[in-house]
């Protein structure tokens, strides 16, 4: 049994370290946003997602159901998302930020049958219950005593609840993570992986960011998003090492001080946040005391040569950048420490992992060409499906080969440069955002007949999000309309799919089938040439 256990992501974050002699050593430092720290062993770990595996099962969880956590970074979310596992339940986790409409598509495509958020959250799930019919349950963290019929308190079930648990036989086809991810069209799609793909978030975590049981390691990803749960729990975990968790948000001086404190050896972060480092004030990091940090990495977008130049200068280290995405489940693409790296390059494929540039109708095209990147099928960490969407997955992939979305070229040593998506999916800060859904919560107002949304250069976030609005002739542009557009897509999707411009305008271009003309508003904005318009309604 303990043989087919191990393949279990639960279990082997926490009861197989215990097994192998680190149940006292700290698993996760856990600093709040005041900066007070909290110890918590593996020895803790594997106690307390115990009684939350308990607490899932008593309330009726089974294998194959999905439950989600939908909370800020703090301990809990880590301990509901092993719990979780260990019952083989799929753990699904959503960002915090998530307005209405995001928490609806999300909770009710899965049809998710449990969720673990707190009271100020929770009035958001509460507004869209009646619409979700398999959520039997809500647990809040903070709820001292049963809220209502189905709302439960975490202290008073996690009290109840034992703390031994046996993790059943799992099978590497069992499913295990879900995380929702933005098309250019229709709803977000559920990217569902399996325990199975514990191999290679254990071999790139060992392997790039190159971490071993003397490492103290930070991610600064939201658990919300695919980095947050492959690199910053279930990598780290499954290899025994200390990882600090920081409950605060951005702030150059108290990042510093927690890097030199903490004596980060291996920190992961991402482009915006190192852009935003770099316009602060140079004395902040000549001031740091950074002798224990070994390797800095990226991820999310692309990393410019300028980061790179300022870290060499200031921070005396290189940055890594990496590639991967949500169905990829792990780093394919990355630099790596003893791999020279090239400023603007998202490095040399892992090992066993086979990328190629391909044209559209498939065949390879020459170093230096621009084209799809698709991916060799068959690494472990592959996600299984898209959720109740087939025709996506299938779409995804064309003899053996998948198709990431993105474009790319390789030069002529084997480095592999990002070019863009080959659809109109937004990064912003590292998030991608459909703008598909955006454009469906302008609707919404009143006071908007049609909108188009793309995705704009920025200098510090790589892509701002750009609403074209076009009102109801009745309406007016002003700066309070504005607002109330501002407020609505931040309430309904999340802030950070609110639109950095709104730009009032006559109509918005369409095709003959009424398909919005992104193309066009993109080269109207950047005031270039719109190309072949022939098709064009407006
Ligand atoms: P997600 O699935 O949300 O993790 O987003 C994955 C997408 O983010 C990729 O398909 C790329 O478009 C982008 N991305 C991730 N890492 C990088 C990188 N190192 N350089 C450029 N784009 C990246």
């Amino acid at each position: 049994m303990k043989e087919n256990s191990h393949k279990n992501i639960g279990y082997v974050c926490s009861t197989l370290q215990c097994d192998r002699g680190l149940g006292s050593k700290v698993a996760m430092r856990w600093i709040d946003a005041h900066g007070s720290r909290t110890d918590f062993t593996f020895a803790n770990l594997e106690q307390q997602s115990n009684r939350f595996a308990n607490a899932l099962v008593s309330n009726g969880v089974k294998k194959g159901d999905i439950f989600f956590t939908f909370l800020p970074k703090m301990p809990e979310q880590f301990f509901a998302f092993l719990g979780t596992l260990k019952t083989q339940a799929v753990c699904g986790t959503l960002f915090s930020n998530f307005g209405e409409d995001a928490l609806l598509d999300r909770l009710g495509d899965s049809g998710a049958v449990g969720i673990i958020t707190r009271k100020s959250l929770y009035k958001k799930v509460a507004r869209i219950r009646e619409q979700l019919p398999s959520l039997r349950f809500v647990i809040l963290v903070d709820g001292e005593d049963d809220f209502a019929a189905g709302v439960l308190s975490y202290s008073r079930i996690m009290a109840e609840a034992s703390d031994q648990y046996t993790v059943l036989p799992t099978s590497p086809d069992t499913p295990s993570v879900l995380h929702y991810t933005s098309g250019s069209t229709g709803k977000p799609k559920g990217v569902l992986h399996r325990h199975g793909s514990l191999p290679s978030q254990m071999a790139t975590t060992a392997g790039v960011l190159g971490l071993t049981e003397d490492d103290i390691y930070w991610c600064t990803a939201d658990q919300g998003w695919v980095t947050g749960t492959s690199y910053g729990i279930i990598g780290p975990w499954s290899l025994g090492v200390t990882q600090v968790h920081y409950g605060g948000g951005y702030d150059a001086q108290a990042w510093m001080d927690l890097l030199a404190a903490e004596k980060i050896s291996v920190w992961y972060s991402a482009p915006t946040a190192l852009r935003m480092l770099m316009r602060e004030e140079e004395k902040i990091f000549t001031g740091a005391n950074l002798a224990s940090l070994r390797s800095i990495f990226s991820v999310g977008e692309p990393l410019n040569p300028e980061v790179i130049a300022w870290s060499q200068r200031l921070l005396k280290r290189d940055i890594y950048d990496t590639w991967f995405q949500t169905e990829t489940g792990a780093i394919m693409i990355p630099n790596r420490p003893g791999i020279p790296i090239r400023p603007g390059s998202m490095g040399k494929p892992f090992d066993g992992i086979e990328p190629a540039i391909l044209a559209d109708d498939g065949t390879p095209v020459g170093d230096g060409e621009q084209g799809n990147l698709c991916l060799k099928v068959g690494w472990p960490s592959m996600f299984v499906t898209y959720l109740n969407n087939e025709s996506a997955y299938n779409s995804k992939f064309k003899n053996g080969w998948y198709y990431t979305g993105d474009t790319a070229r390789r030069d002529n040593d084997g480095y592999y440069w990002f070019m863009g998506r080959s659809d109109d999916v937004i990064n912003t800060a590292g998030h991608l955002i459909s703008p598909f859904e955006v454009e469906s919560a302008l609707l919404e107002v009143e006071e908007i007949a049609e909108s188009g949304v793309i995705g704009a250069p920025d200098e510090l976030l790589f892509e701002k999000v750009v609403a074209f609005v076009h009102l109801h002739e009745r309406y007016q542009p002003s700066k309070d309309l504005e607002i109330k557009i501002r407020l609505h897509v931040s309430n309904r999707a999340s802030s950070i799919a609110t639109p950095q411009e709104i730009i009032f305008c006559e109509g918005i271009p369409k095709n003959k089938s009424g398909k919005i003309m992104r193309r066009v508003l993109k080269a109207r904005y950047l005031g270039e040439d719109p190309g072949d318009t022939s098709t064009l309604e407006i």
